[in-house]
C-alpha cells in the first residue's frame, strides 16, 4: 500500500512537471528522464511527428544510451500495422508481444535492431501521438503488470502534455511556410529583450522578397505561394534550434538570431541573401530566380529599446535596402 501511495504521488509530480511546459524540447527531454528515473532503464527513446502534418513518427533527437547509425531512418510510419495494433489493442508490448498479434515488424529493422524491452503507445483524444521506446533494464527480467500499468499512467499523462505542445505550435505557426506567426515573433522578441538586459545580446534580421507581386502577376498565386515556401525552407535552413524564423507578413520574414555581434547576423543575413540569388527555382518547367532585401539589427547590451522600436529600425534600414536597389542588407546603426 505504501508504495501505491508513493507511486501515485510520483505520478502527480510527473504530471506538473510535464504540464509546466510547452516547448516541445523540453517536454522530451523531461518525458525521458522520468522514464529512466521511474523504470530503471538506461536507454528510452521517444517517436514523434517530426512536423504537424508528418505521416510517420521519428525518433527525437534528444533519444538517451541507444547505439544510433545516423546513415539509418528510425521512424515507423501511421499507416504501419504496428500502430493499428495500438489503437485497437491499446498497451504496452514487447517486440515478442508484437510478433504475437502477427504484426510484422521486417520493414522496422532499424528499430527493432536497437532491441527495445518495451513500446510505450502514447494516445491522446483516441489518436496515437507518439510512442516510448524503453531499452535495457538495469534489473534483469521482464516489466511486470504493475510495471507495465505504471508506465501506461506515465504515457497518458505524456500524451496529453504532448497533444497540448501540438496545439500550441500549430496556434503560433503559419502552416503554409511552417514559418512562426507574428504574435508569437513579438512573445518571443519581448521574452529575449527582457532577457537580453542581464544577459545576452541578439539580432533581428527583416527580409522581404523584391518585386514578388511579378512573380504572382506572371506566373499565378500557386506559384507565389511556392516562392513564399521555398524562401522560408532557406531561412529555416541558416539558422540554429534555438533561433526563430517568422512569417511577417505576406511576403515579409524576420529572424531572430540567438549569437550576438554584428559580424555574425551579417554573415547569416548574407548567406540566405546569395543562396536565393543563386537558387533556380522550377515551376511548371520555369526556371525562376528570385532575390530578397534585408535590414538588420543587433540588441546590444544595455540598450534600452522596444521590441516595436527594434521592429521599426530593421523595416527602415530593409527599406534602405531596397532604395539602394534591392538584393542587398543594409545595418542598422545605432
Ligand atoms: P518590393 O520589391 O518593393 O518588395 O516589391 P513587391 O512586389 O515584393 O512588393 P508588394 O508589397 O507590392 O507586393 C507584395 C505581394 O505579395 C502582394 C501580394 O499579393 C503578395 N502576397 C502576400 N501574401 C501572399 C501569399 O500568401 N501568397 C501569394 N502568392 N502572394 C502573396
Ligand atoms: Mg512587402
Ligand atoms: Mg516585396
Amino acid at each position: 500500500m505504501n508504495k501505491q501511495i508513493y507511486d501515485l504521488k510520483e505520478l502527480f509530480e510527473i504530471s506538473k512537471s510535464l504540464n509546466s511546459t510547452l516547448d516541445f524540447t523540453i517536454l522530451i527531454d523531461s518525458l525521458l528522464l522520468i522514464c529512466m528515473a521511474q523504470l530503471k532503464v538506461l536507454k528510452v527513446g521517444l517517436f514523434v511527428r517530426k512536423h504537424l502534418d508528418s505521416d510517420e513518427f521519428s525518433l527525437h533527437r534528444n533519444y538517451t544510451g541507444f547505439d544510433i547509425d545516423h546513415a539509418l531512418t528510425y521512424a515507423i510510419p501511421e499507416s504501419h500495422d504496428l500502430i493499428k495494433l495500438f489503437n485497437n489493442k491499446y498497451g504496452c508490448y514487447t517486440l515478442n508481444d508484437i510478433r504475437n498479434e502477427n504484426v510484422s515488424l521486417e520493414d522496422l529493422a532499424p528499430v527493432t535492431n536497437l532491441e527495445p524491452s518495451l513500446l510505450v503507445p502514447l494516445q491522446a483524444q483516441g489518436k496515437i501521438n507518439g510512442i516510448i521506446m524503453m531499452g535495457e533494464r538495469i534489473e534483469e527480467g521482464e516489466f511486470d503488470s504493475y510495471e507495465k500499468e505504471y508506465i501506461l499512467n506515465v504515457a497518458s499523462l505524456a500524451s496529453i502534455a504532448i497533444n497540448n505542445a501540438g496545439l500550441f505550435e500549430m496556434a503560433t505557426t503559419d502552416m503554409m511556410t511552417k514559418l512562426k506567426l507574428k504574435h508569437y515573433l513579438f512573445s518571443i522578441l519581448n521574452e529575449w529583450l527582457g532577457n537580453a538586459r542581464i544577459s545576452q545580446d541578439f539580432s533581428l534580421l527583416m527580409f522581404d522578397i523584391d518585386f514578388f507581386k511579378r512573380v504572382n502577376d506572371t506566373y499565378g498565386h500557386s506559384c507565389g505561394d511556392m516562392v513564399l515556401k521555398y524562401v522560408a525552407r532557406i531561412l529555416l535552413d541558416n539558422i540554429r534550434s534555438s533561433d526563430v524564423a517568422a512569417r511577417y507578413g505576406g511576403e515579409e520574414f524576420v529572424i531572430l538570431v540567438s549569437q550576438p555581434g554584428k559580424n555574425m547576423a551579417l554573415k547569416i543575413a548574407e548567406r540566405i541573401r546569395k543562396t536565393i540569388e543563386e537558387s533556380e527555382i522550377i515551376y511548371k518547367e520555369q526556371i525562376l530566380k528570385i532575390t530578397i532585401s534585408c535590414g538588420v539589427v543587433c540588441y546590444e547590451h544595455g540598450l534600452d529599446i522596444s521590441s516595436e522600436h527594434m521592429i521599426d529600425r530593421a523595416d527602415k534600414a530593409l527599406y534602405h535596402s531596397k532604395q539602394a536597389g534591392r538584393n542587398r542588407i543594409t545595418f542598422s546603426e545605432k
